[in-house]
Parts: C-alpha cells; sequence; structure tokens
C-alpha cells in the first residue's frame, strides 16, 4: 500500500485524494489549519510548514510527498526531500516561488516575458517606472497568490501610492515591477513530465480572471495549430530546464498573436479542473502518476468543457446538475469573501450545446456575467 503525503490540505489535495483513490492510494496531509477541507478525505496532521516534529511525523508516515501550494518554505522542502523522495523537486519549487528567478528562468530559455525589473527601493521603482512605462505592476516576488500582493501604477505619480502599499515587503519576499500587458487574451498550458521524463500536455485552456481571480476556463482554446505547438514547446522547455517531475501549469498573455509568460504554478491548477471530466485522464491523476513513477495517461479532450469557479459562496447546484453534461465539485469549505468554495465544469460535444448549457446555467444562477465571455467565445 503506497502512501502520497501532501504538503497543504486544500482543494487541490482534496481532488488528489479523490482522483488517487482508484489507484489504491492512501493520503496524508500536512497543514497548519485543522479544517483544510483535504481533511475530510484524508488522515491530517496538523503543524506549521516549518515544524520539525511535524515534517518528521508527516516524513515518517509517506512513500512520497508532493505539494497543493507553491509557497511551501524551501528549507522545509529540502528538509522532507533528505528524507522522503518529493516532487516536483525543490529547486524546481524554489524558481517558480520567485517571480524573479521565474522571469529570468523564461527569459534564457527564450521565452518572451513581459518587461520586468527587480524593486529594492522607492527610488529604484521611480526608476524602472520611467523606463518601462505607465500603466505596470507591482508584485511581490514571493507569497502572492489570486491577484495578492499586487499594485496597479496606473500614471508615473502613482509610484508612491504603490510603494506604500507593498514598500515594506521589499525587504521581507522582495518586488519586481513588470509592464502592463495589454493582452487579448490569456491563456494556459497544463502539462506534465514523468520521473522518466515522459512528456505530456492537455490542449490550451483559455482563462478569464476578474479582480486577479480565475473566473471562467474553457478548453480547447481556438488557437491556431502554431501558437498551440509554441505554447507546448515553452512548456517542455522550462519542464526539462527544471527536470520537473508533477503536474504545473504555464500562465500565458496572448498580445497580437504573441504568448508571453506570466508565471508557472508548480503543481496542479485550477485552468485544469475541466480535465477531470473533459480528458481521458484527470491532471490530478496524472501527478500522482508522475510522481509515482507510473506510465502517465492520455491528456486527450472528451468534447469540449468549461470550468466556472464558485468564489465567497456555492450557488445552487441544481441548475448545472440538470444538465447533461452538468459537474458539480463543492470543496465543503466554509462560504468567505473571496475564497474559492467550489467549480462547476459543463462539457459538451459542440461549441454550440456547450454555449446553450452555459447560458442556461448564467440565467438560472444570477451568473450571466461570469459566462458571457465564454459564451461569446464560442459563437
Ligand atoms: P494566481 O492565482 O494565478 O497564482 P497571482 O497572484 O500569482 O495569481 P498573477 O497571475 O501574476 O497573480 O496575476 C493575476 C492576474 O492579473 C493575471 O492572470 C492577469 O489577469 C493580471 N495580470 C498580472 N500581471 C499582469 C501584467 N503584467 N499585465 C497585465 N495583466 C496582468
Ligand atoms: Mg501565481
Ligand atoms: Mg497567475
Amino acid at each position: 500500500m503506497t502512501t502520497v503525503g501532501i504538503l497543504g490540505g486544500g482543494q487541490l489535495a482534496r481532488m488528489m485524494a479523490l482522483s488517487g483513490a482508484p489507484l489504491g492510494l492512501r493520503f496524508r496531509v500536512l497543514d497548519n489549519v485543522a479544517d483544510a477541507c483535504a481533511g475530510q478525505f484524508a488522515p491530517m496532521i496538523v503543524g506549521d510548514y516549518t515544524d520539525q516534529a511535524a515534517l518528521a511525523e508527516f516524513a515518517a508516515q509517506v512513500d512520497v510527498a508532493t505539494f497543493d501550494f507553491e509557497n511551501v518554505p524551501a528549507e522545509s522542502a529540502q528538509w522532507l526531500a533528505e528524507r522522503v523522495p518529493v516532487f516536483p523537486k525543490p529547486r524546481a519549487l524554489a524558481v517558480a516561488q520567485d517571480r524573479l528567478a521565474e522571469k529570468t528562468l523564461f527569459r534564457e530559455l527564450g521565452i518572451p516575458v513581459p518587461d520586468f525589473a527587480d524593486i529594492a527601493s522607492r527610488e529604484a521603482l521611480q526608476a524602472a517606472v520611467a523606463e518601462l512605462g505607465t500603466p505596470c505592476i507591482l508584485k511581490t516576488r514571493r507569497l502572492g497568490y489570486d491577484g495578492k500582493g499586487q499594485f496597479r501604477i496606473k500614471t508615473p505619480a502613482g509610484v508612491d501610492a504603490a510603494w506604500d502599499a507593498l514598500g515594506a515587503q521589499a525587504a521581507t519576499v522582495g518586488l519586481i515591477l513588470e509592464g502592463f500587458v495589454h493582452f487579448q487574451r490569456e491563456l494556459s498550458v497544463v502539462a506534465v513530465r514523468g520521473r522518466d521524463g515522459e512528456f505530456r500536455a492537455w490542449p490550451l485552456t483559455e482563462n478569464w480572471h476578474v479582480d486577479g481571480v480565475l473566473s471562467a476556463s474553457l478548453a480547447p482554446a481556438s488557437v491556431d495549430a502554431a501558437m498551440q505547438a509554441t505554447a507546448l514547446s515553452h512548456a517542455r522547455k522550462l519542464a526539462e530546464a527544471l527536470d520537473y517531475v508533477g503536474v504545473f501549469a504555464l500562465e500565458l498573455f496572448c498580445r497580437d498573436g504573441e504568448l508571453l509568460a506570466n508565471e508557472l504554478a508548480p503543481r496542479v491548477h485550477n485552468s485544469g479542473h475541466w480535465t477531470i471530466e473533459g480528458s481521458e485522464t484527470s491532471q490530478f491523476q496524472n501527478h500522482l502518476r508522475a510522481v509515482l513513477g507510473l506510465p502517465l495517461g492520455d491528456t486527450r479532450m472528451v468534447g469540449l468543457a468549461c470550468m466556472l469557479n464558485w468564489i465567497g459562496a456555492m450557488p445552487d447546484a441544481n441548475a448545472v446538475l440538470r444538465e447533461a453534461g452538468g459537474h458539480w465539485h463543492d470543496y465543503g469549505k466554509e462560504p468567505r469573501a473571496g475564497r474559492k468554495v467550489g467549480h462547476a465544469t459543463l462539457r459538451a460535444d459542440s461549441a454550440a450545446e456547450l454555449a446553450a448549457a452555459l447560458a442556461r446555467v448564467g440565467d438560472a444562477l444570477g451568473r450571466e456575467a461570469q459566462v458571457a465571455p465564454v459564451v461569446a467565445r464560442l459563437a
């Protein structure tokens, strides 16, 4: 009996545990809060991620360890890796945790990125804003997620407000300034690399964010074969450079037909949730197969799929459950403003059917605005 340990017990760990059950896997989760939602399906150890006693208890109970979030302290990942196989490896995690290291690597690999600059002081910010131009975005290098730790600078006069908001973090998590990309679309590649280096990717996904948080994903994204190939080649180069093992997502901005890399998520990703029902093998199961050294599953799609995120509170399930291709995921979390509490996936065999199902669900739930951009894309 193999036990997989997951650091972090959120919805990603929960869906991983659910997808690993048919493989006969057992799970242990380490989380710093007692009500982490993966704990409903896997025995949980509650403890701080830097607490050696908690880490030791965890390491003693698992055959292999992985993560459900990228902000695991690097020393903890390293400490664990000296005791039990850990995938992705701590170095890949370290690069993906730091927007500066990540963008520097993208650039080294010939993957286009938005303009960026390392920011250590108010003067450096002033100079970088003058060079990159406005609008631009000041971000924390580490620990940001769901658009947190970001400040948009609309005009040069916004420098002081940005520094007042984030400047104190320059000395702790670091800051990076990025040129604002006037993209037409946001895309992501979700891909997997096995222990033996085998690489597979799901079709490109198009994503819509609201206030920095993912709202909807559509797969396959309607892109031509050349763009699909470019995106996959970027993802493969990255995975090989990092000797990556497991599932990851590469977020891309598409501007005037060009792809710019935004960030690398070293884990299963929200924009890949549709793979549970929309693909031969889900991202969760392929992540487990990869970290365990099992053969990877086929990533081909079954029709088209759209995922809708539920943020804050769960809507009524029935509108989705009534749909032939409707699938419901309630993470079992307490409602809280801004929190990802669940998602729905709608699957269909044609764009017209998917658009019609989305329109019905949007109407029934009062979520017309959430489905509108997806319906428009499918038209
Ligand atoms: P995630 O939850 O995806 O990890 P995050 O907090 O790491 O989010 P980003 O992915 O950097 O943040 O940014 C969130 C969203 O903000 C992006 O998906 C995009 O919509 C917008 N955004 C970020 N950087 C830029 C940029 N340089 N130009 C234009 N829009 C941007
Ligand atoms: Mg991120
Ligand atoms: Mg992102």
